[in-house]
């Protein structure tokens, strides 16, 4: 409701916002004529009406219906603040003239997609190993911004980040709070490693710089430890856990695929983070690191990508979810062929693990592994997530297979399957859309049009 008291010089618009707020906007005008006055009333009017719009209704062309694997064709959305509170058949319109219509008619619409593997806070280029030394944890935060943007505007309006610095945590809040633009986070903070072990911060370091660092920093070495450590990451604010059960690419060292905790330090981890209601990703490519993960106790397998039958066979016993992240392999052994780009010790373990990811992720798929979402962003540019659909797509997901393992099933890891990856009355506004329907043209993914987090468009 508004209303509006015209003093001699002096404008009071009373409106009441739809927590029954009441909210006066005061303007002096010493405007001689009535011309001015009456177009300056009806802008600030035109202000109002935007600040007090009841309901969004979207008219989308088809909805992919995540629950039952169907798409839907002439459906209105009915969102209210940050709740979808109805769909309706066809396209609805209220009698109310402050609420908004959309029309996303010709568009493919879905829910808001989930990405279970970023690393939000930065971006690989191969100055990044020098940042460590001269990038202090404000010019992290500022870059990050634009990679929380883009990520957000590439359809993904949810992301667990899988390990950074402490920004990351920042970042979460930040977003949470409204303050910066981008998408909904769960972070690691920073991942758990053991001496020289892939998610050990000093490794390359030269050795007066080394130092020692422990479960504050990420390192365990004792069961002991990997308490430790689990528990100054739930005092740091991170939502979940992240270890590198194996050795990895990207750091300086050897080896890319040794296992580097004993199980007893994996079940550890695994034990105290169950008891703060953190799940737990695993980094692994080795075999025998990809199953003490499993018996340990983690919940994802990322990479996975020397995994044998076997292990698949234990993933299904444990049911632990697999997180293939095909597009980083392609993605980093494409760049391993760009003379200077990574270091020496990266580009053989690039070009021998990078490309093998997809062919694992066919196997496990077949086998009835459970298939989780996750694109490992920041490792190449972030944005670009959407391309992980064609990679799953390729080798026999079907499409919309691989659209519910972004939604629903990355919902039900991160324990949000009542909030997100559905459109459904009740669920969070997250919702985007596709120019084409993804079922007859999967690379559409990767040019999400609209998207819409918690109620607010972001792009359209
Ligand atoms: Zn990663």
């Amino acid at each position: 409701m508004i209303l509006l008291f015209i003093a001699k010089i002096r404008y009071f618009i009373l409106f009441f916002t739809k927590d029954k707020k009441i909210c006066t906007l005061v303007y002096y005008l010493n405007l001689k004529s009535p011309i001015m006055k009456k177009y300056l009333s009806l802008v600030i009017l035109f202000i109002c009406t935007s600040i007090i719009a009841q309901d969004t209704y979207l008219h989308c062309g088809k909805i992919i219906d995540t629950e039952r694997g169907e798409v839907l064709k002439k459906k209105t959305i009915i969102v209210s603040s940050d709740k979808i509170i109805a769909i309706k058949n066809g396209y609805v319109t209220s009698s109310n003239p402050l609420d908004i219509v959309i029309d996303l008619k010709s568009k493919t619409v879905m829910p808001g997609l989930i990405d279970l593997h970023v690393h939000i806070e930065s971006e690989y280029n191969p100055q990044k190993y020098m940042n460590a030394f001269t990038a202090n944890d404000a010019d992290l935060a500022f870059s990050s911004l634009k990679f929380a943007e883009i990520t957000l505007m590439a359809g993904f309006t949810t992301v667990r980040d899988l390990g950074g610095s402490g920004v990351n945590i920042s970042l979460r809040n930040a977003i949470a709070k409204g303050e910066v633009v981008g998408p909904r986070i769960f972070t690691a903070g920073k991942a758990i490693g053991t001496t020289g072990g892939h998610a050990d911060p000093t490794n390359g370091w030269k050795n007066s710089l080394k130092g020692d660092p422990g479960p504050k920093e990420g390192v365990i070495n004792s069961v002991d430890d990997a308490k430790k450590a689990v528990r100054q990451r739930y005092k740091d604010g991170a939502d979940n856990i992240k270890i590198t059960a194996t050795g990895g690419v990207m750091s300086i060292a050897k080896n890319g695929q040794n296992p580097q905790f004993t199980l007893e330090e994996i079940k550890s981890i695994c034990d105290t983070a169950k008891d703060y209601g953190m799940i737990i990703a695993a980094h692994a490519h080795g075999d025998e690191g990809i199953q003490r993960a499993i018996i340990g106790g983690v919940t994802t397998i990322e990479h996975g990508t020397l995994m044998s039958d076997k292990s698949m066979e234990l993933m299904k016993e444990y049911g632990t979810y697999y997180v293939p992240t095909i597009t980083a392999g392609k993605e980093v052994a494409a760049k391993a062929k760009i003379k200077g780009y990574y270091d020496e010790l990266v580009v053989p373990k690039a070009l021998a693990i990078g490309p093998k990811i997809q062919a694992t992720f066919k196997k496990a798929y077949k086998a009835g592994v459970k298939i989780a979402f996750g694109s490992d962003a920041g490792v190449y540019p972030h944005g670009i997530n959407g391309k992980e659909f064609g990679y799953m797509n390729e080798v026999g997901m079907p499409v919309m297979e691989c659209i519910q393992s972004a939604t629903i099933t990355n919902a039900l890891i991160l324990s949000m399957e009542n909030d997100l990856g559905k459109i459904k009355e009740g669920f969070i506004a997250d919702i985007v859309a596709t120019e084409d329907n993804p079922i007859d043209n999967i690379s559409t993914m990767e040019n999400v049009v609209f998207v819409m987090k918690e109620g607010v468009v972001y792009k359209n």
